[in-house]
């Protein structure tokens, strides 16, 4: 098989299998794990600065941000002359995010890469791509119509892994950009977005394929599109995690995500 995932590759026709999936499983429960199933351990793979606001209360996504958050606008004005972290001395430009700000659904992935540093929005090549057609031939929606952002947002060099410092000086920005969009569902992309959003040393499968109470929405972690890339035999994996995410969707909103559109194979 193609190494890389195409429209009308395995990934895309398992659509149908979930169609057929959504009308027999329609009303099954997803299984919930609770931040009480979730004790911290000992030690941190990376270390977040909690806001103030950290554990929100749970709180409809409809009711408005707190007043003491910044608008989507004035944080992103604020990120793009950020130098607080030595990332900034390497950047092009911040990468703040992009999409829906009402979406219910915001995508998190590690941090922008070289094509993300020169366009200014994550998840702008390759991998990118890829998470788009997910997006579209699996949930049935557009990139537009969920948000996308990073845990840091400027390019780590030569694409590294954000190191503790830097995750945790961004992630006042990252907690106000949540507190802001509010979402229902957060999908953690990847096991360092996973890992670190759960304060977890828990391997990717041992936290994907459960939703996790986080910040007043549920997380979902699942492998990041740049895995699925370099090993596709993940993908059904992705597929079931986004099974999971359309059950969660709808025991928390009680309505449907779209019906995928049909992919010829
Ligand atoms: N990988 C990420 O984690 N984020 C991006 O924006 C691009 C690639």
């Amino acid at each position: 098989m193609n190494e890389h995932l195409e429209p009308g590759d395995e990934l895309l026709g398992l659509c149908l299998d979930l169609r057929a999936w959504a009308e027999v499983h329609g009303a099954e429960s997803a299984r919930l794990r609770t931040e009480q199933d979730h004790p911290l351990p000992a030690t941190q793979p990376v270390e977040l600065v909690s806001s103030p606001a950290s554990v929100p209360p749970e709180v409809s996504p409809a009711v408005s941000a707190p007043q003491s958050t910044p608008s989507l606008e004035r944080l992103q004005e604020q990120v793009q002359g950020c130098t607080q972290c030595k990332l900034h001395l390497k950047r092009t430009q911040a990468v703040f995010g992009c999409g829906d700000e009402q979406a219910d659904i915001v995508f998190i992935g590690s941090g922008p890469g070289q094509d993300e540093d020169l366009e200014g929005v994550p998840f702008a090549g390759e991998s990118g791509e890829l998470l788009n057609r997910i997006i579209e031939n699996v949930l049935g929606l557009q990139r537009s119509e969920v948000y996308l952002c990073n845990l840091v947002k400027c390019r780590p060099p030569g694409d590294r892994t954000p190191e503790t410092d830097e995750v945790g000086t961004c992630s006042s920005f990252l907690w106000q950009q949540l507190d802001s969009l509010r979402p229902v569902i957060v999908v953690a992309l990847g096991s360092f977005a996973a890992q670190t959003l759960l304060q977890s040393r828990e391997d990717l499968g041992q936290l994907r394929g459960e939703a996790h109470a986080f910040r007043g929405a549920m997380l979902l972690a699942t492998y990041h599109p740049a895995d699925l890339l370099r090993d596709p035999g993940d993908k059904r994996k992705v597929f079931e995690d986004m099974k999971l995410l359309r059950n969660i969707y709808r025991e928390r909103t009680g309505r449907e995500l779209p019906t995928p559109p049909r992919q010829g194979r």
